[in-house]
């Protein structure tokens, strides 16, 4: 049984990017706690399989086709969500991209793409769900940061500065929106075993990832069912405004 401080039974939360990757190791940790879960995506044929896999862990589990980038899209989703699973009491803003260029050959095109999927979309999205939120009398939003809300990189000048902003963005949230009851706080992964970072795995990185981290491994989308359980539950009633690494001590190594 779920100890009372992190038993989600009776909540609903929203996972954008919750069809794979981090998103789906944070979907099914809040689903294995109790609560209910809409997954937000463009691929829908990825975002029922993962439906399947939250509704097989006895959790009530939609899937909302939406791009996050898109305000009316979005607009539509937390109606959507409010109408289908009666409530919404988290919000887990995931979803994101890197193009992998450096900032010299990096087009505009691309630089907004980047920022509109990582930083605008949590803007968006958090802004949609804040009246169900503030109405219920409280509410948990995290938002997906990286190791490049800390340090640069040369591939990837907007990745970084999405991560940077969402850092900022949270914090806004966490002031703005305390007196609501609603606590809003940043993840930041190291390096995990997704999709995003095939390429990286294959090139040089993937030997310089497990030799800058302390626990020798790349981290696994599992790895985040914890934080996220902890940060939507009440266990975290007196927590906003961080920004937790979730990195193996990446962000500790000298
Ligand atoms: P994945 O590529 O596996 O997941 C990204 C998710 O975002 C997909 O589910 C994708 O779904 C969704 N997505 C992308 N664009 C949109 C959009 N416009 N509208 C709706 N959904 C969208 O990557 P990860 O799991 O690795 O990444 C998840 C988060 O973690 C990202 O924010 C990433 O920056 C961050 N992160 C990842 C790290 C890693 O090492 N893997 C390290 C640090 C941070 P669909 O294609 O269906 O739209």
């Amino acid at each position: 049984m779920t100890s009372p401080l992190f038993d989600l039974s009776g909540k609903v939360a929203i996972v954008t990017g919750g069809n794979g990757g981090i998103g789906l190791g944070m979907a099914r940790g809040l689903a294995e706690a109790g609560a209910d879960i809409a997954i937000v995506g463009r691929n829908e044929a990825k975002s029922d399989a993962a439906v399947d896999d939250i509704r097989q862990r006895g959790a009530k589990a939609i899937s909302v086709v939406a791009d996050v980038t898109d305000k009316p899209a979005v607009e539509a989703m937390a109606e959507l969500v409010a109408r289908e699973l009666g409530r919404i009491d988290i919000l887990v803003n995931n979803a994101g991209i890197n193009i992998r260029k450096p900032p010299q050959a990096l087009d505009i095109e691309e630089w907004d793409r980047v920022i509109r999927t990582n930083l605008t979309s949590a803007f968006l999205c958090s802004q949609a769900v804040y009246p169900a939120m503030k109405a219920a009398g409280g509410g948990k939003i995290f938002n997906i940061g990286s190791m490049m809300s800390i340090f640069g990189a040369s591939f990837a000048p907007a990745y970084a500065a999405s991560k940077g902003g969402i850092v900022q963005f949270t914090r806004s949230c966490a002031v703005a929106w305390a007196a609501d009851n609603i606590q809003a706080n940043a993840v930041l992964p190291g390096w995990i075993d997704t999709d995003l970072t095939r390429r990286a795995r294959q090139e040089i990185e993937g030997h310089k990832v497990l030799a800058r981290t302390p626990a020798a491994r790349w981290g696994a989308s599992a790895d985040f069912a914890g934080i996220a359980v902890f940060l939507a539950s009440r266990a975290s009633a007196f927590v906003t405004g961080t920004a937790i690494p979730v990195d193996g001590g990446f962000s500790v190594m000298g």
